[in-house]
């Protein structure tokens, strides 16, 4: 069997998860769309029901997966429907829904419901993506609660750059959102990962962490509140060949890489294909028979090559970590200019074990 394989550590996702309910004392929706971030959504929400307020997901296709798991509590959808024909299947089980569209608002208005709804309304405070134009809010508000559809309404927003945390960019949202809400007594929703872990001062009734559950840092530099943090997800394989190369000599396609003296080097077997970043530069850190070592040449689809002349310990069949709890995704994704959200997401063809840490 192909060595390559994901681990996947609940007791770390509710570790994580913990955290985000101790810094903010609020009521924590578990961010578990795109399959959990790679990490399975079922499993992950199995694993988080009997303490999670809740769960969000981006469509109604994802929270149908996790209701025919038997996934019971509330569940959030972050886009709402796409069409006016999802309502009738929101009602039925039980969905919560973003508005962030004056059309989604009409069909709410024109659709007949046996049961009300519970609506996320969502106002565009600057990120300029979703969500309704400061103008338009309270009057939405208004027509939802007149329309008879709806039993309960929370207010909402996005940050677009809560990881950058002397940005003036969130404390401006902050204030658009303020300013639009004026008035409402309905509870609020804005905290994303980073401004859970960076925006203490942020009043947020619910919070919304994605990122921070699987244990990898939203921001660009070291942060204490992050550190505490557990990798949930191990992505290991092992060395299947190991040669002893002479100065000179290429390795891989395209010759990226020329032995600058004799090396020793070992062929992984994980590649892009399993979703390990083609971007990786020769550098990019792996963990090989316990000892840190790095990347060396370009990663091809199911294999790739690294340095083991300083390895002595490491040989055919060593355990290699990919990323984990030594070797952090976001350090990987940041030498393979991308974010650890992107590599997660990526994940494909690894078989995935589940243990409870
Ligand atoms: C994806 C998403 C989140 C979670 O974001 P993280 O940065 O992963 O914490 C929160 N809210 C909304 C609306 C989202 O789309």
């Amino acid at each position: 069997m192909r060595p390559a394989r994901a681990l996947i550590d609940l007791q770390a996702l509710r570790h994580n998860y913990r955290i985000a309910r101790e810094i903010t004392g609020a009521k924590t929706l578990a961010v578990i769309k795109a399959d959990a971030y790679g990490h399975g959504a079922v499993r992950c929400a199995q694993a988080l029901e009997p303490e999670a307020d809740g769960f969000a997901v981006a469509c109604i296709e994802e929270a149908l997966e996790l209701r025919a798991a038997g996934i019971h509590a509330p569940v959030l959808l972050l886009e709402g429907f796409f069409e006016a024909d999802e309502l009738a299947l929101i009602v039925e089980h039980d969905f919560w829904c973003v508005v962030h569209s004056l059309w989604q608002l009409e069909a709410i208005e024109n659709s007949t419901l046996s049961t009300p709804l519970t609506v996320w309304l969502k106002l565009d405070s600057g990120m300029h993506r979703v969500g309704l134009h400061p103008k338009d809010y309270q009057v939405a508000y208004q027509r939802l609660l007149a329309s008879g559809k709806v039993a309960k309404v929370v207010l909402m927003s996005h940050f677009a750059r809560a990881d950058e945390l002397h940005c003036q960019a969130s404390t401006d949202q902050v204030a658009v959102f303020e300013a639009a809400r004026r008035g409402l007594t309905a509870e609020v929703s804005l905290r994303n990962s980073p401004a859970v872990l960076g925006w203490p001062q942020v009043h947020s009734d619910w919070v919304r962490p994605g990122i921070l559950l699987y244990g990898a840092t939203p921001f660009e530099e070291a942060n204490d509140m992050a550190s505490r943090l557990h990798p949930v997800m191990t992505l290991e394989s092992k060395v299947i060949c190991v040669r002893e190369l002479p100065a000179g000599e290429p390795i891989g396609y395209g010759a990226k890489f020329i032995t600058p003296k004799p090396m020793r080097v070992g062929v992984v077997a994980m590649g892009y294909a399993d979703g390990y970043p083609r971007q990786a530069p020769t550098g990019t850190p792996v963990l090989v028979a316990g000892q840190r070592s790095q990347l060396i040449g370009r990663v091809s689809m199911d294999m790739l090559c690294i340095d083991l002349t300083d390895v002595p310990q490491a040989g055919l069949g060593s355990t290699v970590e990919l990323w984990g709890k030594n070797i952090l995704a976001s350090d990987v994704a940041a030498a393979a200019d991308t974010i650890p959200y992107q590599i997660f997401c990526n994940l494909k063809r690894v078989p995935m074990l589940y243990s409870e840490g």
